[in-house]
């Protein structure tokens, strides 16, 4: 049977996403196609408090790096990386892929950077871009991204603010708008509550236009906006149109789930969130284990990065997790890899409490420790 997918991305479904994605073979220019595709776009505006453009492109969250890197700088241009893991170095490799010169913040496994380190950065260099990852998924860091924003627009104005929010959106709190963020990259699969296949996006009115006066062509051909900007422009019109065929079933996936997202109310869902995440946690501390995050200040709220207590290790703890249902992630930071594992809690799975994923998952996690021989406090 179904063991409940507890993992930082891809998340549960709910029953109406699974059901859309049962739809029959449909054109992607299909009458019935077009306005879902267009509402989507418009959805994504609400969720991600902007009024700049979306992209929904067929791809991962992997894809959104390489449509930043290849459309907004330019071969030779210097890009800061804010780095709290493995996450942040990759974002950084594929930057480099294209010519950028990057620079990276470093942290400790476990913290997240400091505005100061910013601040002193952006002193000493002119920076096309600072990139920030909201949650790096391998240490469960989330990191202050309206701090950071804010010192970007105070100490280097023409700088633009690029964030990672493969792991945060739609279950922290962004406003693009108002906290002066030019691009948010995101995929489908986390808590946005669909299947993985959809990279997703928002980019300013600033750094379209910041695109457009490139001096350099897009090294790049299916992420080129210069091919996907009439495409989404003419779904959100409600107009047929072509340059790749988009994931029909997918798009009708993620607009279901957009609707009850924006219907459920974005603040309602940034709760919702934090209170699962506070009773993760204290349930994680009261077993005494350690998170990696050093402060809960800087935790996520839709996952947990935990440390196997003293003697025990994932094929011991993850196993036995699974045999009471409940899939959970090994570790994925380079440095402590086999010290560690991660829970998801996004999605339907805290928003509606009532199916009691959490609890299901959190008691699997303590009677897996018991089982394991574990003898702190259970
Ligand atoms: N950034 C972060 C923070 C992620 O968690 C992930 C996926 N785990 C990615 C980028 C890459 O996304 P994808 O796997 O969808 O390509």
């Amino acid at each position: 049977s179904h063991k409940l997918c507890m993992i930082p991305g891809p998340i549960e479904f709910h029953e109406d996403v699974l059901q859309a994605m049962a739809t029959p073979a449909t054109s992607h220019v299909a009458a019935n196609f077009i306005p879902v595709f267009g509402e989507s776009i418009e959805l994504l505006r609400q969720v991600l408090f902007t009024s700049g453009q979306p992209f929904i492109i067929a791809g991962s969250g992997t894809l959104g790096w390489d449509m930043t890197a290849s459309n907004l700088i330019e071969a030779g241009e210097e890009v800061l990386v804010c780095n709290s893991g493995y996450f942040g170095d990759r974002f950084g490799e594929c930057l480099e892929t294209y010519g950028a010169k990057v620079t990276h913040i470093r942290v400790p496994v476990g913290e997240a950077p400091q505005l100061a380190a910013v601040a002193a950065a952006l002193k000493g260099k002119k920076y096309k871009a600072v990139t920030i990852t909201h949650v790096d998924t391998s240490t469960g860091v989330l990191s202050d991204i309206k701090g950071i924003a804010e010192v970007v627009r105070k100490e280097s104005p023409e700088t633009l603010v690029v964030v990672d929010g493969v792991c945060s959106v739609g279950s922290e709190e962004i406003r693009m708008d108002t906290w002066g963020i030019d691009v948010v990259v995101t995929a489908s699969q986390k808590a946005l509550g669909a299947p993985p296949g959809l990279c997703v996006m928002g980019v300013s009115e600033r750094a379209i236009g910041v695109f457009k006066a490139r001096k350099t062509p897009v090294p790049n051909y299916y992420a080129n906006w210069t091919r996907w900007l009439p495409i989404m422009n003419a779904y959100e019109a409600r107009k047929p149109s072509y340059f790749a065929t988009p994931a029909v079933q997918s798009v009708f996936a993620l607009h279901v789930s957009l609707k009850q997202i924006v219907a459920q109310g974005l603040e309602n869902r940034f709760i919702l969130h934090k209170e699962a995440s506070a009773k993760a946690k204290k349930f994680i501390h009261d077993l005494g284990l350690k998170l990696v995050p050093t402060s809960l200040d800087h935790a996520a709220n839709g996952m947990s990065a935990v440390y196997y207590p003293e003697g025990i290790s994932a094929t011991d703890l993850l196993p036995r997790m699974a045999a009471h249902g409940i899939v959970a992630a090994g570790g994925l930071h380079v440095d402590i890899a086999p010290k560690y594992f991660r829970i998801g809690h996004m999605g339907i799975s805290v928003t509606e409490p009532e199916r009691g994923h959490l609890d299901t998952t959190l008691n699997a996690l303590k009677s897996a420790l018991s089982e394991c021989g574990y003898k702190g406090a259970l």
